[in-house]
């Protein structure tokens, strides 16, 4: 049965999307079967793989019930699939609020294709709410990408009291994957304290390697590919292959 990781950050712009993307990238070139989920309205995730036309859509298996497999997309590489977003979605939260079981739409979902992936990664959108938690609540494991900047500890506090609410609640088996940084600037004093105290408070739970800031994993999106496909030698996708492999070998 496939793992489900969710990458959350209530912080906009942190690199979730990029790593989501680039993660499944490289584990589905390690012969891994994977389904990204788009779970977040603004559909980034399916728009930095070259998926414009949006119909069906996530929205669509969640609410008008349509199914799954039919909304499932190819991507650029053989073993990388993808479920869309669309601005839709944002409606959605609405039919979520209603509903009287509104944690476990995104469950419901997952349940019927878990078995054909061996990881299903969900991009969740830059809030804590109610997508979020649906992306919460239907997953084995968090992980954070966290920016080395100082207001990105103030939301970590939030994030981890929202993981803890959900643990007590819809999904006691959520665990913590493990914390990240991205865009990572060593020429900045600030970048490394924000490093070392993030490690010395969390200690193991943060993965070894750090992603540094590389103008080709912004490029590569709007060429619609994942930068092992755009430029396989360069920084960022070397930070991305060795993560792919440390959360590979986490388990
Ligand atoms: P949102 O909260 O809006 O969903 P996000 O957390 O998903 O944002 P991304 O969209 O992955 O963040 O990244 C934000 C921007 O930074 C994008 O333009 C992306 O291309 C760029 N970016 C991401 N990671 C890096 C990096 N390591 N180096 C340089 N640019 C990056
Ligand atoms: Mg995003």
């Amino acid at each position: 049965m496939g793992k489900v990781f969710v990458f959350v950050n209530q912080k906009g712009g942190v690199g979730k999307t990029t790593s989501a993307i680039n993660i499944g990238a490289y584990l589905s070139l390690k012969n891994h079967k994977i389904l990204l989920i788009d779970f977040d309205p603004q559909g980034n995730m399916s728009s930095g793989l070259g998926i414009y036309d949006r119909t069906p859509s996530v929205y669509d298996v969640l609410v008008k019930k349509v199914n799954i497999e039919k909304a499932i997309r190819k991507s650029p590489l053989k073993n990388l699939s993808v479920l869309p977003a669309s601005i839709d979605l944002s409606g959605a939260t609405v039919e979520l609020v209603e509903a009287e079981r509104r944690d476990f739409f995104l469950s419901d979902v997952i349940k019927g294709v878990r078995d054909l992936y061996d990881y299903i990664l969900i991009d969740c959108p830059p809030s804590l709410g109610i997508l979020t938690l649906n992306g919460l609540v239907a997953s084995d494991a968090v992980h954070i990408p966290l920016q080395c900047e100082y207001f990105a500890l103030e939301g970590l506090a939030l994030l981890l009291e929202t993981v803890k609410r959900v643990q007590s609640g819809s999904n006691p088996n959520l665990k913590i994957a493990g914390i990240f940084f991205t865009m990572y600037d060593p020429r900045t004093k600030l970048a490394q304290e924000v490093v070392q105290q993030v490690k010395s408070y969390f200690e193991d739970k943060v993965f070894s390697t750090i992603i540094p800031r590389n103008v080709k994993l912004s490029e590569a999106p709007s060429h619609g590919l994942p930068i092992c496909l755009y430029d396989d030698k360069c920084a960022g996708a070397l930070a991305y292959k060795k993560l792919a492999e440390e959360i590979e070998g986490r388990g």
